[in-house]
């Protein structure tokens, strides 16, 4: 297969978790982000190398995770701020809530609807839980994966610092 301008797509492949190829070139390579950047191909798009959470889809990085499915995992915070502190991810790389899109609306989805049954099994239901996705400098956002934690067990305050 050939992408634009020629470029085989085995050269758009250095940004996969497990690529198995030497990888081109550094100019090559840096031509080939930039245009992977506006490929028309989602499926080209979908794990950022240098990221810590792609990382954990990916298995490179130990977590402990509590749920899995084609597009959502969900694995305990390493620093929990409450008995109960889960991260629920997309296994897509979306960067941050505002890096969104319309076509995000189903993983979005699956995303709350994990962190509702997540909460029910954690036997958070009943005495309630705090839902939190920061999103950038001023939400706090550390992590740049798009992520919303669940926390719970404790008694949460409000306003959040
Ligand atoms: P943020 O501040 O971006 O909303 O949240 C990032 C969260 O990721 C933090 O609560 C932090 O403790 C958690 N975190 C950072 N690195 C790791 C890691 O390697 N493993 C796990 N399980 N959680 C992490
Ligand atoms: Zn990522």
């Amino acid at each position: 297969m050939v992408f634009r301008d020629g470029l085989p797509t085995k050269y758009l492949w250095d940004r996969f978790e497990h690529c198995a190829a030497p990888g081109p070139p550094a100019r090559s390579r840096g031509r080939a982000q930039r245009l992977l950047r506006s490929s028309p191909f989602p499926a080209l798009t979908m794990t950022q190398s240098d990221c810590l959470f792609c990382k954990l889809v990916a298995g490179d990085i130990p977590a402990d995770v509590v749920f899995r499915s084609d597009r959502v995992l969900a694995f305990r915070d390493i620093s929990p701020q409450a008995p109960v502190h889960i991260l629920v991810i997309p296994s897509e790389h979306i960067g941050s809530l505002d890096q969104a899109g319309d076509t995000h609306a189903t993983v979005l989805g699956e995303v709350l609807l994990t962190a509702r049954d997540l909460a029910r099994s954690e036997g958070l239901a009943e005495g309630g839980y705090r839902t939190v996705i920061n999103t950038g400098d001023d939400g706090g956002q550390t992590v740049h994966h798009l992520h919303l934690h669940l926390l719970g067990g404790r008694s949460m305050t409000w306003p959040p610092g």
